[in-house]
């Protein structure tokens, strides 16, 4: 299963992710994810990736080109991967193309979630991350069981910089402007499942299964 997971900053990408790469026993590749390693282990790219992150902007097509290409090529993409949070522009999605064509493979679904923006923001102000594992928690939709430790690793949890009102904002305008037109670009390659992001975790979890089981 070679998936992408698309949507704006909050729908629920990463979130869905993780329950796939149990179902489907393949990777999540989150780019977010990635760089905000490289910013805590303060490498060159790290650094530089940061003013953009904190700014709400996206990080240039090249860096984030490079890190996926890369990480394609590792034996756990063997059998697919979930692509969470990438591409984010058209010049994104075309060198995914051609990276997959090059290793000659091909995508099989891009899953696009739809989420108001009032809900984003409630989401994204609420939001939890695991400095471990990445995974997300919400202070009133997805509840950890014990304060501050995280259900699925045991690491600690924090607020991401980038999830305060106004950078929040700024990162949605972003997304309209840059990345919601491979929802286009992809429905046009026949790839593409429209799913609605406003119901609970579990109800969307079962739906996405339902579907990709489907198709
Ligand atoms: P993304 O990866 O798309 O930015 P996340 O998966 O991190 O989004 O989810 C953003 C926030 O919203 C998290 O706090 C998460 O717990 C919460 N969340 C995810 N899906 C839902 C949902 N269907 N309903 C309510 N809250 C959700
Ligand atoms: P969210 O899903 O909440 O928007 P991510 O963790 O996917 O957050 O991304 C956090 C930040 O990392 C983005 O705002 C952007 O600065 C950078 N980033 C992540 N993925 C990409 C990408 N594919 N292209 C450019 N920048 C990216
Ligand atoms: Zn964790």
């Amino acid at each position: 299963m070679k998936l992408i997971l698309l949507g704006p900053p909050g729908a629920g990408k990463g979130t869905q992710a993780k329950m796939l790469t149990e179902v489907f026993q393949i990777p999540q590749i989150s780019t977010g994810d990635i760089l905000r390693a490289a910013v805590k282990d303060g490498t060159a790219m790290g650094i530089k990736a940061k003013e953009y992150m904190d700014a709400g902007g996206l990080v240039p097509d090249e860096v984030v080109v490079g890190i996926v290409r890369d990480r394609l090529q590792a034996d756990d993409c063997g059998n697919g991967f979930i692509l969470d949070g990438f591409p984010r522009t058209v010049a994104q999605a075309d060198a995914l193309q051609l990276s997959l064509q090059k290793m000659k493979k091909e995508l099989d679904r891009v899953i696009s979630l739809d989420v108001d923006a009032e809900a984003l923001v409630e989401r994204l102000t609420g939001r939890r991350t695991c400095k471990e594992c990445g995974r997300s928690y919400h202070v009133q939709f997805d509840p950890l069981s014990q304060e501050g430790v995280c259900d699925a690793c045991g690491g600690a949890l924090f607020q991401r910089d980038d999830d305060q009102e106004e950078t929040i904002r700024k990162r949605l305008q972003v997304y309209a402007d840059q990345t919601s037109p491979l929802i286009k670009y992809y429905r046009d390659s026949g790839l593409l499942i429209e799913l609605d992001g406003m119901q609970p975790i579990t109800l969307v979890q079962e739906k996405m299964l339902s579907l990709l089981q489907a198709s």
